[in-house]
């Protein structure tokens, strides 16, 4: 099954999408990951990057598709974030699957208001050496400044907040345009992503197995 998620900055994609990939076993492509790494070896790519403006669409689409060309990764079992952010991105992926004869199953927005992003932003840190993340205030470290591998905290060069004002403003200009026309074509689920993790992970193991028993119908 392949699966999209979107959300606004710090609406809990990651986190979710780290179970929803453990659970069934589903390769985590995460573009800002994929971003970053390009970031490292390329100048122009580390100054969009931290200032929170996104890489041209058709530049990102090219990243990830041949990204995506690897012949370990099965391309009936992705979890994309962060891609498609855009229609276009979500059209590339689309006919490039298509020529692959795979699809996208599912779509799934989780929800957060622009105070919430705010917020939750703010307080998000990340480890220098292991790269998992925490929040100050929902999943603080247990020793201030210190993931549990033993790495420095940091917090990420665009998770500053004028960067954040940046990547809501791409994401209320572009993917909630992505977010209607997919809403259009009657293929979105909205969650909620304001209550506890384990809440909405639930949530979103029911819409699957819901998605798995009507694609399991139809064959
Ligand atoms: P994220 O961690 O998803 O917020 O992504 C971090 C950064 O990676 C973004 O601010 C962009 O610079 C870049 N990026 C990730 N995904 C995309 C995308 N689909 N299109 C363009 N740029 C992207």
């Amino acid at each position: 099954m392949n699966i999209v998620i979107l959300g606004p900055p710090g609406s809990g994609k990651g986190t979710q999408s780290e179970l929803i990939s453990g659970k069934y076993g589903l390769y985590y492509l995460q573009t800002g990951d994929l971003s970053r790494k390009l970031a490292e070896k390329n100048e122009r790519i580390k100054e969009i990057v931290n200032s929170g403006k996104l890489i041209p669409q058709e530049e990102m689409t090219l990243y990830v598709l041949d990204h995506l060309k690897d012949e370990n990764i099965d391309l009936n079992n992705i979890l994309f974030e962060g891609f498609p952010r855009f229609v276009s991105q979500y059209e590339a992926l689309e006919n490039f699957l298509k020529t692959k004869s795979a699809t996208i199953n599912l779509a799934i927005s989780i929800d957060i208001s622009r105070e919430e992003t705010i917020k939750r932003i703010s307080a998000r840190r990340i480890c220098i050496k292991c790269t998992e993340v925490y929040n100050l205030i929902t999943d603080p470290p247990d020793k201030e400044g210190l993931c549990r591998c033993g790495g420095r905290l940091i917090q990420r060069e665009d998770d500053n907040p004028e960067s954040i004002e940046v990547r809501l403003r791409y994401y209320e200009n572009n993917t909630k345009e992505l977010i209607k026309y997919l809403e259009n074509r009657n293929f979105l689920i909205r969650i909620d992503g304001s209550r506890p993790i384990q809440e909405i992970f639930n949530d979103i193991v029911e819409v699957i197995e819901n998605t798995n028993a009507k694609n399991t119908g139809k064959n």
